[in-house]
């Protein structure tokens, strides 16, 4: 079998990196909370209006929000069974039930009209997971949440730059996971944050961050020593991940804009077909914008998907499929429960094909990509 020579993914690094490690380690600290990680926390402030705690990993702000909203064993959290696994893992972790509810077929994304109905006694948080960087409906879920007191905690980690009704995703429920993991937009390796939007949380996310302690307080001299006083774990990114972070934070907007072309180079030639009802592609409603995160299309059946991928690979293209629903894995029907039939997931995630995307995916080789569909060469 010949060698891939267009990966699905290809992290891009900006030519900041090595210099900035470098300035991190001039500066003489290297642990977290240092001057790179005060330059993140700002820009990511400003574009979302929370406080932010960088973090090791989306998956690390998701078990810190999971602390915050103080469940109890038993609690439930409602969320999409089409997601990656510390969505629901998070909260697994603190003794809470996952109750999956189905996608809608259009974004993928939760289905709002679904969340009142599985609501019990015990129901304590909704998550909502921004599919591929297009908003959930943020407008009815947090009117349910608040009609039913729940928290809302958005999983942006694929989301930065996409916003709903012109509000920045993860800049909307009451806690947000970000993720900067190297198959994401902005990325440091490995990374993440958690943002804190409504501030009732902010001291006590502090002192979860910092291992139970009050060092962050400590750090600004607004204590003159620093105890254990609250349950919490090491969550803090060191500054040479947040340094790597930094320069790509800067350099988002040319991130976001040569993403774009790759994506709208696939979607020039795969929209026609979906308007045809030969295949689906991602669909962003008006209110909403996205941000290129990734390119999906839904084949007819998953036998033609499965063919796809490996007629693909043949001709050194690695095409993936997403997410395993997390109702159908083994952890989630230990842990989990499903909230009525999930129909579109099963059927959606099993037809999905997202295609390469990264910045360097030149022309000749997102033409390589396309003439991988069947349904596409014999239109031209
Ligand atoms: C990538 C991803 C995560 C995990 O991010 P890490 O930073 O790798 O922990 C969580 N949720 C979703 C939806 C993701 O795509």
């Amino acid at each position: 079998m010949p060698g891939i020579d267009i990966p699905f993914n290809r992290p891009y690094l900006v030519g900041t990196e090595i210099g900035y490690i470098q300035e991190a380690c001039a500066r003489g600290h290297l642990s977290g909370n240092g001057w790179f990680t005060k330059q993140c926390h700002g820009v990511l402030e400003s574009m979302l209006g929370g406080k932010v705690l960088l973090t090791q990993s989306a998956t690390a702000a998701l078990e810190m929000a999971a602390i915050l909203t103080d469940l109890r064993p038993g609690d439930e959290v409602i969320m999409p069974s089409y997601t990656f696994t510390s969505t629901a893992n998070a909260f697994v972790l603190r003794g809470a039930i996952p109750v999956f509810v189905d996608i809608r077929a259009d974004t993928l994304n939760v289905d709002e009209a679904l969340i009142e109905e599985a609501i019990t006694s015990r129901t304590r948080a909704i998550l909502v997971v921004h599919y591929g960087g297009v908003g959930c409906e943020m407008g009815p879920i947090m009117k349910i949440a608040e009609q039913h007191g729940l928290v809302v905690i958005e999983d942006a980690a694929h989301a930065l730059g996409g916003s709903y009704r012109g509000r920045p995703l993860g800049g909307i429920g009451h806690l947000a996971a970000l993720s900067f993991h190297e198959t994401k937009n902005v990325m440091a390796g490995e990374g993440g944050a958690l943002v804190i939007n409504d501030p009732r949380w902010i001291e006590r996310a502090e002192v979860v961050w910092e291992k139970g302690t009050d060092r962050t307080r400590f750090a600004r001299g607004e204590v003159a020593k620093y105890t254990w006083i609250d349950i919490g774990s090491s969550f803090l990114p060191s500054e040479i991940i947040a340094a790597v972070l930094w320069g790509q934070l800067e350099a988002r907007a040319s991130i976001q804009a040569a993403r774009w072309v790759v994506w709208r180079r696939y979607d020039a030639s795969l929209r026609p077909l979906a308007d045809d009802g030969v295949i689906g592609v991602p669909h962003i409603p008006a209110h909403c914008e996205a941000n290129a995160h990734l390119y999906y299309a839904l084949l007819p059946s998953e036998q033609a998907r499965d063919a796809l991928i490996a007629d693909a690979a043949l001709r050194g293209v690695q095409m993936v499929i997403h997410y395993v629903p997390l109702h159908l894995s083994q952890a989630g029907r230990r842990f989990g429960r499903t909230y009525g039939r999930l129909a579109n997931t099963e059927d959606l995630a099993s037809r999905l094909v997202r295609l390469p995307l990264w910045i360097g995916l030149d022309t000749a080789a997102s033409d390589r990509v396309l003439s991988c569909f069947p349904m596409l060469s014999r239109t031209v």
